[in-house]
């Protein structure tokens, strides 16, 4: 059994008076790719800031690597390799395609590694690397997700969080964004991914969650659930 990395239990997360997550379980172990589902305003996002510390605690708890992280900045978390790319992807327009990269690993001390890293991101995505010197602003919004995607790589995180990443993008860019999670997956990156693209999420699974109205409505292993006729007739249109 593999470790553990982040363990929620009980989570709630409040806007003023109004619940949007109302004491969700959830685990992501070693190595996982963990998928999220759920329609719009089940309380996803609002799960991911909490966990990265954008959004307080109502209640319940946050564990990562065995540390509850409940309280704790956005910028403790990230440290502690947590890290998040946002939905709408949080991307510097006016940098380029380099200097984003190079933000990405703003909080490492071993240059030498994220130089190496820096060309890994650039082999792995070779559109950037035609791009390199442009600014972020002019590229597409498939490629801007590329981008999010390897900034957010060049933290080496332990856990990566990915909002949406298919969200806007064309048919041929959806394809290309899960191609990648996959790959990065498959390469040792533990992932928790939240996404509306359902069959797709959970095609590419170990495990998935459902969550609706803030609450989680099943959990399990992503092949059962993409076969499971609940999850067929509410999210995969049949
Ligand atoms: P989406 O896919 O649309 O982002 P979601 O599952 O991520 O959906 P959340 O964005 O987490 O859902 O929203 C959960 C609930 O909290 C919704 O009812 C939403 O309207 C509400 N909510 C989200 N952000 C805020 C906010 N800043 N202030 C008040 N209510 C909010």
């Amino acid at each position: 059994m593999s470790n553990t990395l982040l363990k929620i239990s009980g989570l709630e997360v409040a806007y003023g008076g109004i619940n949007a997550v109302k004491g969700i379980d959830l685990e992501v172990r070693e190595g996982e790719l963990v998928s999220l589902i759920g329609s719009n305003g089940a309380g996803k996002t609002t799960t991911m800031k909490a966990i990265t510390g954008l959004q307080p605690v109502r209640n319940g708890d946050i564990q990562f690597l065995g540390k509850s992280i409940r309280g704790k900045g956005a910028w403790d978390i990230a440290r502690e390799g947590l890290v998040m790319i946002p939905e709408g992807r949080g991307i510097f327009t006016r940098m380029t395609i380099i200097e984003n990269l190079q933000m990405g690993a703003f909080l490492r001390k071993d240059k030498a590694a994220v130089a190496e890293d820096l060309e890994r991101m650039l082999q792995l995505f070779p559109r950037l690397q035609e791009r390199r010197s442009q600014l972020a602003g002019t590229m597409s919004g498939g490629e801007q997700q590329m981008l999010a995607m390897a900034r957010g790589l060049m933290a080496r995180p332990r856990l990566l969080l990915l909002d949406e990443p298919s969200m806007g993008l064309s048919p041929i860019m959806v394809d290309k964004i899960f191609e990648v999670v996959q790959d990065v997956h498959q390469r040792g990156m533990t992932l928790l991914l939240v996404e509306q693209n359902a069959s797709r999420a959970l095609s590419i699974a170990d495990r998935g969650y459902v969550m609706e109205s803030g609450v989680m409505t099943m959990q399990g292993e992503a092949g059962s659930m993409l076969a499971d006729p609940r999850v067929r007739a509410a999210y995969l249109g049949e």
